[in-house]
C-alpha cells in the first residue's frame, strides 16, 4: 500500500522519545546462515543513502533516544554518507544529549574508526562471531580469526562503548575452544558482547545445507552445555547478564535493542526495516532495495506490510521479551497493563523462579526461555 508524505505523521501523537533504526542492505558476500534482508551488490549505495535520508524527513518529529545502523552491513558506507545519515536523523529529530548512535560493523571494515567518530557514531557494534579461521569459514564470514582481534583493538583505541557478537554451538567448535574464546575476549573486559546460538533459518545456505544432510542439524545438548559456559564466563569476568543473549559491565547496556525488550516505539527506515507505535500499530517498509528506492523516489513511504496487534499478540510478545531480561515479569506491571493476574499454571518447575513481584528464569531455566515464554502464551 502506497502512503504519503503526509500519512507519516500518524505516530507523532506524544512525547514518549522515538528509538531509531536505519537498515543498511549492502554486504561483501552472503553468510550462510544469515536471514536478514541484504543484497550483495554495491550499485546504489548512493541512491540509498538520499533515499533513507529523505525517509526520515517523511517521519521527522519528535525526540529521539538513539540511532541504530544496522543491516547488512552499514560498514559498507562512506563515511561521508554515515555522517550524512547521522545529521539527518539530528535535522529531523531532537536528540537527546549522549543519545547512542550505533554502527555494526564486520572486522574487515574496520580501517579507521576514527572516521566514524567524527561522523557522530559514539558505538561500535562487531560482528566478530568467532576467532576461528575454520568456524568463520563454515559460516562464510569474509574475515579471519587474526582481523577481528585487531578490529576490536582497533575499536577499543577509540570507542568508550562498543560491543562484539559472537555464535556458538556450532557443529565444529568444541566446549574448550569456546572456553578460550569467551577467556581471550572478555579478560580485557569490553564493556559489552552478545552471544547467540547458532540457529538454522530454512531459506538460507546453511539450511539447504542441513537439509541436504551435509551438515548435522544443531546439537541441543551442545547448546545447553555451551550456553552455561557462556554464563560462567561472563559472571566470571563481571558481566550482567541482562537479557538472553546479551551481556554488560556496569552502565553499558544497548540503549537501543532494550527499547525493543521494554515494547517502546521506533521508526525503521530503509528496506525491510519496521516500525512500531509502542502500542497496536505496526508496518515494515518492503524488503527488497529496488522497490524502496523507487516509492522513497517516488514522495511515497514505502510500507509493504502493516498491522495492528491484537490482544494475544500484545500478551504473547510482552511475556516473550520481558522473560528473557533479567528483571523479569513484574506481577503487578502485568496486571496494570493487562487487567488480569497472570497465570502461572502451565510453567515447569525449576526453569522459572518468583523474586519480590518478578518472574524470572532460573539459571537452568535461561536456556529454555522462549520454551517458557510460550508456556504462558494465550
Ligand atoms: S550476517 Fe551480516 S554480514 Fe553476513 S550476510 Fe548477514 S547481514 Fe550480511
Amino acid at each position: 500500500m502506497a502512503m504519503s508524505e503526509s500519512d507519516g505523521v500518524r505516530m507523532h501523537a506524544d512525547e514518549r522519545p522515538w528509538y531509531l533504526y536505519v537498515h543498511v542492505p549492502f554486504c561483501r558476500r552472503a553468510c550462510s546462515y544469515c536471514d536478514f534482508y541484504f543484497v550483495t551488490s554495491q550499485r546504489h549505495k548512493a541512491r540509498f543513502t538520499a533515499a533513507a535520508v529523505r525517509e526520515m524527513g517523511m517521519r521527522s518529529g519528535g525526540r529521539a533516544a538513539s540511532l541504530y545502523f544496522g543491516g547488512g552491513t552499514p560498514s559498507r558506507l562512506a563515511v561521508d554518507d554515515i555522517h550524512r545519515l547521522v545529521a539527518a536523523a539530528q535535522k529531523n529529530f531532537d536528540f537527546f544529549p549522549g543519545a547512542e548512535i550505533t554502527l555494526e560493523a564486520n572486522p574487515e571494515d574496520v580501517d579507521c574508526p576514527e572516521a566514524w567518530k567524527a561522523a557522530g557514531i559514539n558505538r561500535v557494534s562487531l560482528g566478530v562471531q568467532s576467532l576461528y579461521d575454520d568456524e568463520l569459514r563454515f559460516m562464510h564470514r569474509f574475515h579471519a580469526g587474526t582481523q577481528a582481534r585487531q578490529a576490536l583493538e582497533a575499536v577499543a583505541r577509540v570507542f568508550d562503548n562498543y560491543t562484539f557478537d559472537l555464535i556458538y554451538a556450532t557443529p565444529g567448535l568444541d566446549d574448550d575452544a569456546w572456553r578460550r574464546t569467551l577467556d581471550t575476549l572478555l579478560a580485557p573486559k569490553p564493556p559489552h558482547f552478545s552471544a547467540y546460538a547458532l540457529t538454522v533459518e530454512p531459506r538460507t545456505r546453511l539450511g539447504k545445507e542441513v537439509e541436504r544432510g551435509k551438515i548435522l542439524p544443531p546439537d541441543d545438548e551442545k547448546f545447553v552445555r555451551q550456553f552455561d559456559i557462556l554464563m560462567d564466563a561472563a559472571a566470571k569476568y563481571g558481566y550482567e547478564h541482562y537479557e538472553t543473549s546479551n551481556f554488560a559491565q556496569a552502565g553499558f547496556r544497548a540503549v537501543h535493542n532494550s527499547a525493543y525488550w521494554r515494547g517502546e516505539r521506533y521508526w525503521g527506515f530503509g528496506p525491510s526495516a519496521h516500525s512500531y507505535d509502542g502500542e497496536r500499530y505496526r508496518c515494515a517498509n518492503v524488503a527488497r532495495l529496488d522497490d524502496y528506492l523507487v516509492a522513497i523516489e517516488n514522495g511515497t513511504l514505502a510500507v509493504g506490510f502493516e498491522e495492528t496487534l491484537s490482544d494475544a499478540d500484545l500478551h504473547n510478545e510482552y511475556v516473550m521479551t520481558r522473560l528473557r531480561t533479567a528483571e523479569g515479569i513484574s506481577l503487578s506491571e502485568y496486571v496494570r497493563r493487562f487487567r488480569r493476574s497472570l497465570s502461572l499454571e502451565g510453567l515447569t518447575p525449576g526453569l522459572t523462579e518468583v523474586v519480590d513481584d518478578c518472574l524470572r528464569l532460573s539459571r537452568a531455566g535461561k536456556a529454555f526461555a522462549d520454551a517458557v515464554a510460550a508456556s504462558l502464551f494465550v
